[in-house]
């Protein structure tokens, strides 16, 4: 299937051209023509699946004339609002529509003074939204398509109970499309008061990229994680590497340990201000830097290309964002590798990565390496095999998610915002 397919008209398939999208990506072949026929969807699709596209390119070809904003895009975080931003005025080239974002860590004028000269499609994170539309810088009445990109995102930050405020300062009558990586009985709960007889389109299982990314388990002691990394990026042809810590304490560390030792790196995490993020993420697309040091909660929306590896310093908390994580690299079909240091208090998190993804991963040392001491798995490692949370239409089935508590790293979004 081709673009022209989809029923798109010619000022977008004009810019798609400028973007260099040659075919269409599955979700935005499924997504489109529903979308552009005014459905409501519920899309599983993780950032990297071509899912900006898919309601971006709809929501400008049905967005009319009126004044006002039209269409509001509702994101967990300052970079995906950021990337949004990017793929709607790429697509919006040749269509005159204006596109603005708005999101906190940053200062209110220039939002406000692009609010003032007018928007047809806004990019928001919650709590900015809410912040301009107390103030009265944001009029929301002429809303009539809004996208929840994120969701289980957005709930895992604590950000649903200003979601629905948002949802309730919206005209009742709209498009909404609702966008999450893993579908949960809580991110489906806002269907039935919020989506009218949705499209469902499932696109995370197949897409989970994890088959085609080359995975292996370093055991070591917690101590040499940072000697290890450096061997590693000295010695090994690793090229563009995107590494993540279980804390924002950690990444500043690993950045620190890897610059006393010339390997150009930056830190992006919550702790850092909206433009030292930027910095960090456009030195690394750009080339500059060659490690970034990213935690998890800002790592989800990352979209660069050709990550050579992705090494997983610390095995994360919680297993999902280690597909997320690792779905970083092997992008388009690339090759890439996840590289995961194991302390031996780190097991029990691998193994219940293990059960999610329902393979065991290889388990090596490093050669050349000077381990203090050996840390040797059990050999009768054995995943156990539990089918993946899939929504199917009507029910769920497969894992149940453990209850997550509120986690620090959230409230301290939460405040930043
Ligand atoms: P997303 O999942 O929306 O974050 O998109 C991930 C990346 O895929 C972005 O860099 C897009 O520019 C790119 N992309 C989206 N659609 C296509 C397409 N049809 N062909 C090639 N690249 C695409």
């Amino acid at each position: 299937m081709s673009f022209d397919d989809l029923g798109l008209e010619k000022r977008l398939l004009k810019a798609i051209k400028a973007m260099d999208y040659s075919r269409p990506t599955p979700i935005q072949e499924r997504a489109i023509p529903p979308g552009l026929a005014g459905r409501d969807i519920v899309g599983c699709a993780q950032t990297g699946t071509g899912k900006t596209a898919a309601f971006i390119l709809p929501i400008l070809q049905r967005m009319g004339d009126n004044r006002g904003i039209k269409a509001l895009v509702v994101t967990p975080t300052r970079e995906l609002a950021v990337q949004i931003d990017e793929v709607a005025r790429d697509c919006s080239r040749f269509t005159g529509q204006r596109v603005t974002a708005v999101y906190g860590g940053v200062g209110y004028g220039p939002q406000i003074k692009a609010l003032r000269n007018g928007v047809d499609l806004l990019v928001a994170t919650p709590g900015r939204l809410l912040d301009l539309n107390g103030r009265g810088d944001i009029d929301l009445g002429r809303v009539k398509m809004l996208v929840l990109d994120e969701a289980d995102r957005m709930l895992d930050m604590g950000f649903w109970p200003d979601v629905r405020r948002i949802i309730r300062l919206l005209p009742g009558r709209r498009q909404n499309m609702l966008f999450s990586a893993t579908m949960s009985r809580q991110v489906l709960g806002v269907i039935g008061s919020t989506l009218n007889n949705p499209a469902r389109i499932d696109i995370a299982p197949s897409a989970t990229p994890v088959e085609a990314i080359e995975q292996v388990v370093y055991p070591v002691g917690s101590r040499q994680k940072s000697e290890l990394l450096a061997h590693l990026l000295k010695e090994k042809d690793l090229d563009r590497v995107l590494v993540f810590t279980r804390t924002r304490h950690r990444a500043d560390r690993v950045c620190r340990t890897l610059g006393r030792q010339k390997i150009r790196s930056a830190a992006i995490h919550s702790g850092r201000t909206q433009s030292q993020r930027q910095a960090a993420l456009d030195g690394f697309k750009s080339g500059r830097h060659r490690v970034l040091v990213a935690t998890d909660i800002v790592a989800r929306g990352i979209d660069v290309e050709s990550i050579s590896h992705v090494i997983n310093f610390d095995v994360p908390n919680n297993p999902e964002d280690y597909v997320h994580r690792i779905g970083r690299t092997a992008r388009a079909g690339a090759g890439g590798a996840a590289l995961t240091f194991l302390s031996p208090e780190e097991t029990g998190g691998l193994r219940d990565i293990e059960a999610l993804i329902g393979t065991t991963i290889r388990c090596e040392d490093v050669e050349g390496f000077q381990y203090d001491y050996r840390v040797i798995p059990k050999p009768d490692r054995q995943a156990r095999k539990v089918r993946k949370l899939v929504y199917n239409g009507g029910a769920l089935s497969g894992r149940r998610r453990r209850p997550r508590l509120p986690s620090r790293s959230a409230g301290r979004m939460a405040k930043a915002r």
